[in-house]
């Protein structure tokens, strides 16, 4: 093949540039799922049901009741770099939504086929917008709706056949959905998540606003509740608390690990080689721990904007968290400590 030197520079139809971004941040149906559920939250819904068609390939419905979209803003809503969450660079470093990229939509829209249905408090009906890959041009109809807001992503990848060869069976897309809606379930305990497959519930996460046991057993289950120790801890502005796992409670699998750093799940290494540290020897190799943990601090004290997922984040001072995670985490495994009543002092 020849490579064509002589082209002139031009600007990617937005489409195409659109395309390009879906490509680093859709990457299965549970990247949707992600997303749409960030969106949700940052709504303040209370309520979210989801539900998923063909482990998400053939069809990924999110309905919520929060604060919805105005009629006018739902063209916007779908076009890349354009959202509510913030303004400033100033807004960027201390931001507190889950978005603020205004890209999910214009990605998802351009590898799917979508719908976005919303209505707001004080309309007196619904409107809905449909787009289908690349044919971008928005139509806005009026619609039958209940305030807050309803999107389909139908036929992901249909007009990007390489990444839709790349998806996997339908049981693993739907494992991968199952443990993000967990996530998120797990990082707000005063949303109800009710998700379907297929037509079935498949899980049922309560609100749990005054006791996040409830929400705990829900996601990890009666097994984990038994053999996990609370803990927390207190250092300068940073608060560290949450769940483990007693060591003798091993599991062949990694499926009972979460991280949320101000409600945000993550998968971060340096947290991670922190866990590790605090169980070595105490586990045998090839098993694996179980824990939740939720790390608050002041949103500037923290980069969330590493990538396009946000699963990594980059502390202001790294070893400052990391060390203090070990010495909590080590301590909390070294007690006695019993279910839900303890806590360890900084
Ligand atoms: P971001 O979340 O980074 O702002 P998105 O592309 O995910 O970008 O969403 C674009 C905008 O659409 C959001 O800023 C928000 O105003 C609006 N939006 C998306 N989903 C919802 C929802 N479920 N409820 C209310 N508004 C929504
Ligand atoms: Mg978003």
């Amino acid at each position: 093949m020849t490579k064509q030197t002589s082209e002139r520079i031009h600007q990617l139809d937005n489409q195409l540039a659109n395309q390009i971004a879906a490509g680093e941040v859709v990457e299965r149906p549970a990247s949707v799922v992600k997303e749409l559920l960030e969106n949700s939250v940052d709504a303040e819904a209370t309520r979210i049901d989801i539900d998923i068609e063909r482990g998400g390939a053939r069809l990924i419905r999110i309905v919520d009741n929060g604060r919805g979209i105005h009629k006018d803003d739902l063209p916007l809503a779908l076009s890349r770099h354009a959202t509510s969450k913030i303004r400033s660079f100033d807004d960027l470093c201390a931001v507190a939504s889950m978005g603020f990229r205004g890209e999910a939509l214009a990605s998802i829209a351009s590898v799917s086929r979508l719908l976005l249905r919303s209505r707001q408090e004080g309309q007196d009906i619904g409107w809905q917008a449909v787009t289908e890959g690349r044919d971008m041009a928005v139509k806005v109809s009026p619609a039958a709706a209940v305030v807050g807001t309803c999107i389909e992503v139908a036929d992901l990848f249909f007009n990007t056949p390489a990444r839709r060869k790349f998806l996997r069976t339908e049981k693993t897309e739907f494992t991968h959905i199952e443990d993000v809606v967990k996530r998120v379930a797990l990082a707000n305990p005063d949303v109800a998540l009710v998700l379907k497959h297929n037509g079935k519930v498949v899980r049922r996460f309560p609100a749990a606003t005054n006791n996040p046991e409830v929400k705990l057993k829900a996601v990890c289950g009666s097994a984990f509740c038994k053999a996990a120790i609370a803990f927390s801890g207190e250092l300068e502005q940073l608060k560290i608390y949450g769940w483990l796992a007693s060591p003798n409670y091993h599991r062949s699998e990694s499926d009972t690990q979460f991280i949320f750093i101000n409600q945000r799940p993550v998968k971060d290494r340096l947290l991670s080689h922190a866990i590790r540290q605090s169980y070595s020897g105490l586990i045998p190799t090839g098993r694996f721990a179980s824990y939740v943990i939720y790390i608050d601090c002041p949103p500037s004290e923290v980069d969330v904007n590493v990538h396009p997922t946000k699963h990594e984040v980059r502390f202001r001072n790294p070893r400052f968290v990391h060390d203090f995670l070990v010495k909590l985490l080590q301590q909390c495994l070294a007690s006695e400590a019993t279910l839900f009543d303890s806590s360890v002092a900084a």
